[in-house]
């Protein structure tokens, strides 16, 4: 009888380009596929904040949900366990004999530290496979170790860009050996009432690049849409897939190789490709720095004194600041678990510049919401904007009524989360003296430069 390697699902919520399925099925075991529900998503962050809020559970729960079906389909299925995951993996160590454990490694401290238990107690009784695959460039194929990469984008970006060659896309299996056992765990649903269109799993993962790659051909005019602030098509939306894995890195950079092949290169697919090497950059940064990138003080070490008021912070987490692009995008990310990058940076902005809050209160509180949250972009971000970390220029500071008026200057975006501005026509909604005017709404709690 075949022996049997368990392969632990984590933030790779897919069947292709799954390197530890691949070369544990090659290695000839019969696998025993599993997802575990970590108990930590369930605690609270220091300000308070839930983990993992209901956007992201039913995001994560509906991949899990597609992950099960396409392992169904190849005659295979997933084991669903909730708890922690060294407890988990060594009470099915051990109750299924299993051989082998196969995963994707980590980038972040306290799942490194999971993977370190797991080695320490049960390296010596069974052989631990480890790969990397969030990144889109295989760390072991950079120039320099992660920890000697600049600390800059620009410089990172020089160093990669067309001279690291992007690893193969692993294929899908065709049929997994899968061991026999009744019980596989049951899947609880996640419903919500969320205002978004994008569901959790690889499959909708795939039709979202169907859609907007070939057949919305958004790749053309990317670079002009990309600072969008309403409706689907401005930018890809790919990141809530990449987060968890049902997109890899790779598929999309391969899928830009082959629209350029077949429909031309533009500075739309070029600009697509630093984006995705933003997220490697973040990503290689987070393994450099590791538990510098929640410290107040940031990677950095750069002093800072915030001065904490739970008012304002509640004003800004719940759409209530009195500032109605502010609000809106408050609004829209507690709506659907999405917030626009353009608005990202202005929100973020205004808690740490104008409200003078610590930075990391609103990353834990976007850590609560975004269904694309992923440690080393959130906490990387917020970082650059509140000057302690990759951005070179020690103040970026976004003027709000500046930003209304640059992106939103009909009052698109802001009348359709504040639907009660509506009487307010066109500019009038961007000119703090017509806020006023708005039923119910709250003046502003801080006065904003012009
Ligand atoms: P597109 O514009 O279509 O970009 C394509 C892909 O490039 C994205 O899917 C993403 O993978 C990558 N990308 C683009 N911009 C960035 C960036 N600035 N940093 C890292 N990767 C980028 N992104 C996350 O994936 N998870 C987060 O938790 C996250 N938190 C953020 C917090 C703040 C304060 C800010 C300013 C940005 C954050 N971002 C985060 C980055 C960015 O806002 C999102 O990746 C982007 O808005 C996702 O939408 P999209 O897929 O349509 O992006």
């Amino acid at each position: 009888m075949k022996q049997t390697a368990i392969v632990w699902f984590r933030n790779d919520l897919r069947l292709h380009d799954h390197e530890p399925l691949v070369r544990a099925i090659a290695d000839g075991y019969q696998i025993l596929p599993v997802f575990i529900w970590e108990d930590r998503w369930q605690h609270q962050s220091p300000n308070g904040f839930l983990r993992m809020g209901f956007h992201r559970r039913r995001f994560l729960s509906e991949s899990v949900h597609d992950l099960k079906r396409g392992l169904t389909k190849l005659n295979s299925n997933l084991m669903y366990v909730s708890g922690s995951p060294v407890r988990v993996l060594t009470d099915l160590i051990s109750q299924y004999r299993v051989s082998a454990l196969y995963f994707y490694r980590s980038p972040l401290h306290e799942e490194q530290a999971d993977e370190q238990a797991l080695i320490d107690s049960l390296g010596s009784t069974l052989s631990i496979c480890r790969f990397w695959g969030q990144s889109l460039i295989h760390p072991n194929d950079l120039p320099v170790p992660p920890d000697q990469l600049p600390d800059q984008y620009t410089a990172f970006r020089e160093l990669v860009l067309g001279k690291v060659p992007i690893r193969q896309m692993e294929e899908m299996p065709s049929a997994i050996p899968t061991i026999d056992t009744p019980y596989w765990g049951f899947i609880p649903e996640s419903r919500t009432a969320a205002r978004t269109r994008l569901t959790g799993g690889m499959t909708a993962a795939c039709h979202r690049v169907d859609d907007w790659v070939w057949r919305g051909d958004y790749l053309k005019s990317y670079k002009e849409t990309r600072n969008g602030l309403t409706g689907m098509d401005y930018s890809s939306k790919f990141s809530p897939w990449m987060a968890l894995g049902c997109l890899s890195a790779r598929q999309i950079e391969f899928t830009i190789s082959r629209y350029e092949k077949e429909r031309g290169e533009n500075d739309s697919t070029r600009w697509m490709r630093y984006e995705l090497l933003w997220r490697d950059f973040f990503f290689f940064m987070a393994m450099k720095h590791q538990t510098r990138l929640f410290r107040l003080t940031g990677l950095k070490n750069r002093p800072v004194k915030p001065d904490p008021n739970p008012e304002l912070l509640t004003s800004w987490v719940t759409g209530n600041t009195g500032i109605p692009l502010i609000d809106s995008a408050m609004r829209e990310l507690a709506a659907t678990g999405y917030m626009s990058n353009r608005m990202r940076q202005v929100t973020a902005s205004f808690l740490i510049h104008d409200l003078k809050q610590d930075w990391r209160a609103g990353a834990e509180w976007f850590e609560a919401q975004l269904i694309d949250y992923d440690a080393c972009s959130n906490y990387g971000n917020w970082q650059y904007i509140a000057g302690v970390g990759n951005d070179p220029r020690p103040d970026r500071v976004f003027n709000v009524m500046k930003q209304a008026r640059e992106y939103d200057s009909k009052g698109e975006f802001v009348f359709k989360w504040i639907p009660e501005a509506r009487h307010l026509e066109g500019s009038m909604i961007h000119d703090p003296a017509s806020w006023k005017l708005i039923p119910n709404y709250p003046p502003p709690v801080v006065e904003i430069a012009e």
